[in-house]
């Protein structure tokens, strides 16, 4: 299959292949999307098949307001129209009451789906003009690092989709938070680009899933299908090393063979030479680390490096977000300088 390359210029195209049963790579300012009219579900199987994705990982349904709840979800609370008048459109998926008509395909079969209004105006005009809710995963091969560019789309998928619409760089660089507010208090699934700290802010207590922080046990029944996967990882195997960071940077250049793979932040990166370096944005600024982590990892690939060797932020903000990326990337194979010498 020819992939097409799409420019903003270009959206009736592209809004006819999704009316067409069609899968479109879309720009959102998180990741790109593989996206799908979530109401035919025809065309939503291809997204499963373009990426290699377990049928039991439900899909995000992306809608440009929240006047358009009511074609997705039944039973919506009050606190979800708070929350989408504080952080829509933005990096922010809520998980309610599916209608009986959202097909099964989209919510693994669930109860509930997920929901969200992304913060670019190329895909807000893009589901106006298509006129039904796209379903949309990241638009990566299954377990690959997510693509922040176009061109990331192209390298796990082109051939295998049916076009890209190139919005440029995504502003945010990870996915969105997911906040299932079908539990009392509201459970945070995923941290992502909205902190937990501005979620408390808006409406009180909030827990957060066990899965965010360690990886799921043998036989665990995960809250949010998907969250058992391997997922986000390059060719070679990462090691998260946390901790101050001139603690971590001390153990990596301690036990990382030369020529190693080293993701540090900027202030450090001067300090790994003969490392193949990629700079994660200085240590204090979480909104850069976003933006650059997965176009990070994803650069290793073209190189020779056999093992990756990551700084991690800490989990205040968007760094919880960041740090859960980079645990996962690594399989969850985490060190920590302070305790370990
Ligand atoms: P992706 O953004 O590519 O990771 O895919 C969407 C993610 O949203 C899935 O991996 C799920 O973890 C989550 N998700 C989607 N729908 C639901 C739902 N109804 N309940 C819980 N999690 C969901
Ligand atoms: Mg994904």
């Amino acid at each position: 299959m020819q992939t097409l390359l799409l420019s903003g210029a270009e959206l009736a195209a592209a809004a006819d292949i999704l009316r067409g049963g069609g899968v479109l790579a879309i720009p959102t300012e998180t990741v790109y999307g593989l996206a799908a009219d979530g109401f035919q579900p025809q065309a939503v199987e291809k997204i499963f098949e373009a990426k290699g994705r377990p049928q039991d990982n439900p899909l995000i349904l992306h809608i440009p307001d929240p006047d358009w709840l009511g074609r997705c979800c039944a039973e919506i609370p009050d606190v979800a129209y708070t929350l989408a008048a504080r952080f829509w459109p933005g990096p922010l998926t809520l998980i309610l009451k599916r209608r009986a008509d959202v097909p099964d395909v989209v919510t693994g079969g669930l109860g509930t789906v997920g929901v969200r209004c992304p913060d670019h105006p190329l895909a807000r005009a893009l589901i106006l003009r298509a006129d039904t809710p796209l379903a949309a995963p990241s638009a990566n091969r299954s377990g690959r690092p997510s693509p922040t560019t176009a061109a990331h789309v192209l390298e796990d998928l082109g051939g295998r989709i049916d076009g890209v619409l190139d919005g440029g760089a995504c502003s945010v660089g990870v996915e969105s938070t997911i906040l299932d507010l079908t539990v009392s208090p509201p459970c945070l699934l995923r941290p992502g680009g909205v902190s937990l700290e501005a979620l408390r802010d808006c409406i009180g207590a909030i827990t957060v899933d066990d899965a965010v922080y360690r990886p799921m046990e043998e036989g665990e029944h995960p809250r949010a299908p998907g969250m058992q996967y391997r997922h986000y990882a390059p060719v070679a195997p990462v090691t998260v090393v946390r901790g101050p960071p001139t603690r971590a940077a001390g153990y990596i250049l301690a036990h990382a063979p030369p020529g190693a793979g080293v993701i540090a932040f900027d202030e450090w990166a001067g300090a790994f030479a003969g490392y193949t370096v990629r700079t994660l944005g200085p240590r204090a600024d979480g909104a850069a680390q976003a933006r650059g982590l997965f176009a990070a990892l994803r650069a290793f690939d073209h190189t020779t490096v056999t093992e990756i060797w990551a700084m991690c932020p800490d989990e205040r903000g968007v760094g919880l977000a960041v740090a859960n990326r980079l645990r996962k990337a690594a399989g969850f194979h985490i060190i920590d300088a302070e305790e370990s010498v």
